[in-house]
């Protein structure tokens, strides 16, 4: 059980951030057992603090745990650290300025020293964070991204669909690529094909069909070599609630071109917790480049990336009780 593996019963205990001491056959640092979430605290204008959506962060964490052969973190303990965070260093921020706020990466790994070939026996979990602006620009400037057909980030049966150290281990070098491509991210596609489009080095990837009150809101479906982002769920609820049909289908790197050349595919954005919602203006693929729409940021881009904002700083009611306030 959770309790037998960490020795923790709660409450969470507070501490300075430091370095760690950890055995040097630590299991999590040879054989990567290590899965982390990624979530904000956002300070609203009357001074309240709010977590946006740490319940679904939560569940993920225990899929990535799951997937990971490691125990199951109650969502209690999940949120009870938090809370314990938050109600500590979320008074470092400022009131109401949307730029700035309190990230938070909580961690588990197996700290067992073992080198044998097993699921570590015992496991750490903690929560770090820090105030932080947006990973990209404040401004929704567009990115540019490289297709990524060299090198693959999650095969079918691996562990693409949790958050798991060793995923991101895989794409230093194709972001590296992306970088000296004059790109700012990396776009992955399935591993099997090497076509079907699936999401961002950290984010995922939506696209507009056709443009106006009849536009449609695209994302690839979930296959489970992709990341159920927390923001890729939250834009699907809101472009429904703002009346766009919503589509999770599979999209090759073709059709994304194509559709972009004959102008009907308008618009494509990332998003995540880190880049919010990020328009992307340009696509590097091998020797082509193609622009979505005129590179600059698109009316449902900037209208969900708005809601969304909206709601993490608490200037629109809560509908869907995704802000945990923090007292
Ligand atoms: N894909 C990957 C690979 C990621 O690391 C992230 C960031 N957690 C996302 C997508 C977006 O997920 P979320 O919206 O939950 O932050």
């Amino acid at each position: 059980t959770w309790q037998e593996a960490t020795g923790w019963t709660g409450p969470p205990r507070l501490g300075p951030f430091g370095p760690l001491t950890i055995s040097p056959a630590m299991v999590g640092l040879h054989y990567g057992q290590v899965v982390f979430e990624g979530l904000k605290a956002y300070r609203w204008q009357d001074g309240t603090l709010a977590v946006f959506r740490p319940d679904a962060h939560a569940r993920r964490f225990q899929r990535s745990a799951e997937r990971m052969a490691m125990p199951h973190l109650p969502e209690e303990y999940f949120l009870q650290a938090v809370d314990a965070f938050v109600a500590t260093d979320g008074t470092a921020l400022p009131a109401g300025d949307p730029a700035l706020s309190l990230y938070l990466r909580p961690v588990m790994f197996a700290s067992e020293a073992c080198l044998a070939l097993r699921p570590s026996r015992e496991y750490t979990f903690l929560l770090m964070g820090f105030v932080t602006g947006g990973f990209f620009s404040d401004e929704p400037n567009p990115i540019a991204v490289l297709v990524s057909r060299e090198y693959s980030r999650a095969a079918p049966g691996g562990t693409g669909q949790a958050k798991a150290a060793g995923n991101y281990a895989g794409a230093f070098l194709a972001q590296q690529a992306a970088v000296d491509a004059g790109c700012d991210q990396v776009v992955w596609v399935d591993a099997a094909e090497q076509r079907w489009i699936e999401e961002l080095g950290g984010m995922n990837i939506f696209f507009v069909r056709g443009s106006g009150p009849g536009a449609t809101v695209v994302t690839p479906a979930l296959t489970g070599t992709l990341l159920p982002g927390v923001t890729r769920d939250s834009l699907l609820t809101l472009a429904r609630e703002r009346g766009y049909p919503v589509s999770e289908e599979r999209i090759s790197v073709e059709q994304w071109r194509d559709e972009c050349r004959s102008g009907l595919i308008t618009e494509t954005f990332a998003c995540g917790t880190a880049a919010v919602v990020t328009p992307v203006g340009r696509v590097v693929d091998g020797g082509t480049t193609w622009h979505v729409g005129d590179e600059k940021p698109g009316p449902v881009t900037l209208e969900l990336r708005q809601a969304l904002i909206d709601l993490h700083l608490g200037w629109t009611a809560d509908s869907h009780g995704w802000s945990r306030l923090i007292s």
